[in-house]
């Protein structure tokens, strides 16, 4: 793996849309069975796979999630341990999907009841 370390002081690990097409179809499949699992270990497994198709290194936090902002075509994939995070949904399996922190900052959409 190249050495690459991202300047910028944003959060955002990497950006959805920059992936090529093999690379977010196995972001998308990674994603989706961690959500999938209650196994805490497979759960950690998919997340360090989900990070390495998306190119970044795995947040000291072990976890990563795309920005499910439905206001605009963000596509961010950032830590979730990262500041400025907005829950606006709960997967169905109760994990939160999470708005990134520039669209949480530029249109909050969090939950309402
Ligand atoms: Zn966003
Ligand atoms: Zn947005």
């Amino acid at each position: 793996m190249s050495v690459y370390s991202p300047a910028l002081p944003t959060p955002r690990l990497a950006d959805y849309h920059q992936l090529g097409p093999t690379h977010q179809a196995h972001f998308d499949s990674f994603m989706e069975q961690a959500d999938n699992t209650r196994d805490a270990t497979e759960y950690a497994f998919f997340m360090a796979a989900a990070a390495l198709a998306a190119g970044t290194p795995l947040p000291p936090g072990g976890e990563i999630a795309k920005c499910a902002c439905t206001q605009c075509y963000c596509a961010a994939i950032f830590d979730t341990a990262a500041p400025g995070l907005i829950v606006i949904e709960t997967s169905t399996y109760g994990l939160p999907l999470l708005q990134c922190a520039d669209c949480a900052d530029e249109h909050p959409t969090p939950i309402e009841d």
